[in-house]
């Protein structure tokens, strides 16, 4: 990478928190020649997630799907300071966020504030488990790259104790039962990946297992996806039918212990019935929940008061009532889904904002040193050439376009259903035309429309690699 400008005291500090699809998308189109940009985040790396189910069965390694910050950094104008640290709290009044590291190696400072100008804060959201009792202690979620991590590691060993000498055939039965919780995308497609890892390996290497190893999909409301169309809703209603994959809808989790779930179901009648269901594995994805150092901000802030999302943001993305602090992707509340198309979207359009709102203050402070000069000249000559100045800044000032607000294309929404399936509700032509489609050709769109959306080069090649191995010599089953 080339030599990088050194910090320039007389730029606006902007201080970025997160290293998702909101801030990376804004850290990758700014130009950091007109800031000194400090990022803090507790992963040093992007995720790209809509390929994180994959890394649950080993069809895509985890790194293969991580794309390191300091790649990102290193190739801006300006120096990029970088802290791993967590935002704890953000003082909207005092301008300054505190950090604390929380990684396992501590030097004799892990706790300090940064102040700054500008704040941009893309933290995401946490899993919501609604305070439903044992969830936390005994579920795996499905957000970063650890969560998949855990549950491949589970899935082998649910595997590997339900081959156990004399384990009875009632333990090998719960063992097997893979219980996935919310109907929304990402239970969907980790259901759908469990099931190709099932079929295309496990099936194969252990074959004891056969008869046994059964996924279930529970789903609080009447169907699942509730963002796709009804035909696709059904289409993926139906091929989890022809996977075996059972699907347990109107069937909401109470309760979760270390073997079983509580759970209520609405029967056609109306009436409630309680049931148990007994689990070797346990995947949580019931969507979002704010996180903390959110909460705290919006409860120093009045107008967010009736927020329950996140934080509220105008047109263009300022918190409600604060100056110089905007949000964007899942920590926001906005009209629209927490979708990673959305967070990077906002991304792009706060680089271009914070890029044109540079050359409106370069101009600024150039036309106010033209005005002092203007007033402490005496020689004509000399104020006819200043004068001629201040109007070329001005037209220039004048040609720097107003941005228009934050408007979000939706260009569609696609998910991997499993044996080779997808579905995709898409909008062509900026929303002229849409399609729903479900099938094999789907997926081969999927694939492709995610390879060439893997932020780098590197990745790309890391991805479709993963890809050819898992084709050639299936899924690696050992247990790490
Ligand atoms: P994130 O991408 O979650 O990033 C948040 C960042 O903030 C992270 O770097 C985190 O480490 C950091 N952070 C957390 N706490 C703090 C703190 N206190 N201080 C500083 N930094 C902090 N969307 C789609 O559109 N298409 C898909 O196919 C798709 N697939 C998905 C699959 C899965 C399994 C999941 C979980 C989500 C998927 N999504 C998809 C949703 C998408 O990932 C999110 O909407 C998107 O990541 C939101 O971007 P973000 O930048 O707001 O948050
Ligand atoms: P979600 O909010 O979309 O779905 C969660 C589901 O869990 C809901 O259907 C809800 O009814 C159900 N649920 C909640 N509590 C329950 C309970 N106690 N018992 C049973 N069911 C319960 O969550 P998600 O799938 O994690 O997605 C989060 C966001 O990320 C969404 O905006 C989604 O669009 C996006 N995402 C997109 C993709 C994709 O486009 N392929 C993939 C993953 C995630």
């Amino acid at each position: 990478p080339p030599e990088q400008l050194p910090a320039d005291p007389s730029k606006k500090t902007l201080v970025v928190l997160g290293s998702g699809w909101g801030s990376v998308s804004l850290l990758k189109k700014l130009d950091t020649e007109n800031y000194n940009l400090v990022v803090i985040s507790p992963r040093n790396f992007f995720l790209f997630t809509p390929l994180l189910p994959s890394c649950t069965t080993g069809t895509i390694e985890h790194r293969s799907i991580m794309e390191p910050l300091r790649h990102i950094i290193r190739h801006k104008k300006r120096a990029v300071k970088y802290y791993e640290a967590e935002a704890t709290k953000i003082d909207a009044e005092r301008r300054v966020v505190k950090i604390n590291d929380f990684s396992d190696v501590k030097g004799s400072v892990s706790e300090t504030e940064v102040p700054f100008d500008y704040l941009v804060v893309g933290v995401g959201a946490e899993n919501a488990t609604f305070g439903i009792p044992g969830v936390k202690e005994h579920a795996c979620f499905l957000k970063e790259i650890g969560d998949a991590q855990q549950i491949r590691k589970k899935v082998m060993d649910c595997i590997e104790t339900a081959t156990f000498k004399d384990q009875s055939e009632a333990e090998k039965e719960r063992l097997l039962h893979m219980v996935v919780v919310g109907g929304g995308p990402t239970g969907i497609e980790f259901a759908g990946e469990l099931h190709d890892f099932f079929e295309e390996d496990l099936r194969k290497w252990v074959p004891d297992i056969t008869d046994k190893f059964k996924v279930t999909l529970v789903e609080a409301l009447p169907n699942v996806l509730p963002m796709f169309s009804k035909a696709l809703i059904e289409y993926t209603e139906k091929t989890f039918k022809d996977e075996n994959i059972s699907v347990r809808t109107k069937t909401m989790v109470k309760k979760v212990t270390d073997k079983n779930i509580d759970v209520e179901v609405t029967q056609p009648d109306g009436t409630k019935v309680k049931e148990s269901i007994d689990y070797g594995l346990l995947v949580w994805a019931t969507g979002n929940a704010v996180r903390n150092v959110v909460r705290d901000l919006m409860n120093q802030l009045p107008p967010q008061k009736n927020s329950r999302r996140g934080l509220v943001v105008n047109d263009y993305l300022v918190v409600d009532g604060t100056e110089g602090i905007w949000a964007l992707g899942d920590c926001s509340a906005t009209k629209y889904a927490p979708t990673a198309q959305v967070a990077s979207q906002q991304g792009n359009f706060l680089a271009r904002l914070f890029n044109s709102m540079a050359k409106t203050q370069a101009i600024e402070e150039d036309l106010y040193n033209l005005d002092q000069q203007m007033q402490a000249a005496t020689n004509e000559d000399e104020k006819a050439r200043l004068n001629a100045e201040i109007n070329l800044k001005g037209r220039s000032m004048s040609k720097i376009k107003q941005l228009s607000p934050f408007e979000y294309s939706h260009q569609g929404s696609l998910a991997y259903i499993g044996a080779d399936r997808a579905v995709a509700d898409l909008n062509w032509f900026g929303g002229a035309i849409s399609s729903a489609t479900g099938g094999e050709l789907t997926y081969i769109f999927w694939r492709s429309a995610y390879v060439s959306m893997v932020f780098s080069l590197r990745n790309r090649i890391l991805v479709l690699t993963d890809w050819l191995k898992t084709k050639a010599f299936g899924r690696d089953v050992s247990r790490e």
